[in-house]
């Protein structure tokens, strides 16, 4: 089935302690966009500037994700941000934002994307993210993420897109933020008041943890307790940007390709989530990510099963 993704797509200028890159291609939507397109069809809408060229455009159509509904706006650029990480990599730290095309983005849902099954809202102005979801009231799944300037300064209109969410995959920063508790058992809780079916909780390289309630599975019984899922332990992160983004088009692009969406579906997609991320990190930008094939996904799966098998007496 296939996903439709609204989110950035952009250049982003990366330092890390394994060196800098400027103007990688980049965006929540590509990272997103790319790590989903190994499990189903995707679909993205976006703004580009005259920057966007043949090169671009390519990373895309190698992975067979559909981009028509990226609009181009002659004489602009691309959103640009400028990141770098220190010490343990877990948090960006934002050094530059030029939302040049970005500023007046308004997001349209061309016709041929009209029978999507899946939404994806990456991290955009919560108002936008609203905007697409009423325009695909059909869609059988809508999931999406944020970030810590719209919880602390758009939070109203943010309250009004939570409550149309099925699942929302933020971080455990964004969660504390949101929900104004510590502990993230009592954060999630408050967070799922809020709307949201169904929670995941990212964080970084330590997994993910999906937190149920009585409306996430209608009829099924016990899946309220929550799951956690590990991240692969890798000994080299180069580049952590795009990390969730990957991560969340795993774990949505696998649901997306199931018949039917179950508890077992939704954990197993969590594992599928920490394959994708695990590629990002390893090369600066897309570069990791896009070069990936289904074999290694499917053997890295395999590896995050065997890390998480609770044998006691394995040798
Ligand atoms: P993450 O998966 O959280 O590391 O997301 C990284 C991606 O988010 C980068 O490729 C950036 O281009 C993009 N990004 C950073 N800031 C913003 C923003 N304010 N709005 C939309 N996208 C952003």
């Amino acid at each position: 089935m296939s996903i439709l993704v609204v989110g950035s797509v952009a250049f982003d200028t990366i330092e890390t302690p394994h060196g800098k890159r400027e103007r990688c291609q980049g965006g929540a939507a590509t990272h997103f966009a790319i790590a989903a397109s190994f499990f189903t069809d995707v679909r993205v809408i976006g703004v580009v500037g005259d920057d966007f060229g043949p090169k671009q455009e390519e990373a895309f159509k190698k992975r067979n994700i559909d981009i028509s509904g990226i609009e181009h706006i002659p004489g602009e650029k691309c959103f640009h941000w400028a990141g770098s990480y220190e010490g343990a990599l877990n948090e960006a730290k934002t050094l530059q934002t030029d939302l040049n095309v970005f500023a007046d983005f308004s997001p349209k849902v061309p016709s041929n994307y009209q029978d999507s099954d899946f939404l994806f809202l990456a991290n955009i102005d919560p108002v936008l993210q609203k905007r697409v979801m009423d325009a695909m009231p059909d869609v059988k799944m809508v999931a999406g993420d944020t970030m810590n300037y719209w919880i602390a300064d758009h939070r109203d209109n943010l309250l009004k897109m939570l409550a149309g969410l099925d699942t929302l995959i933020i971080n455990d920063g964004e969660a504390r933020m949101l929900s104004g508790e510590h502990n993230l058992v009592k954060a999630a809780k408050k967070v799922i008041e809020m709307g949201p079916k169904s929670l995941v909780i990212k964080h970084g390289e330590y997994g993910a943890t999906a937190f149920f309630c009585e409306r996430s599975f209608p009829g099924t019984k016990n899946t309220t307790v929550p799951f956690r899922a590990p991240a692969l332990p890798l000994e080299e992160v180069v580049d952590p940007t795009g990390a969730g983004d990957s991560f969340a088009g795993g774990f949505y692009g696998y649901l997306a390709a199931q018949k039917e969406i179950t508890p077992r579906a939704f954990r197993t997609a969590l594992f599928y989530g920490g394959v994708m991320g695990s590629f990002a990190v390893e090369k600066f930008g897309i570069e990791r990510l896009r070069d990936a094939t289904r074999e290694e996904i499917e053997e890295r799966f395999r590896l995050f099963r065997e890390i998480s098998h609770l044998d006691l007496d394995a040798e």
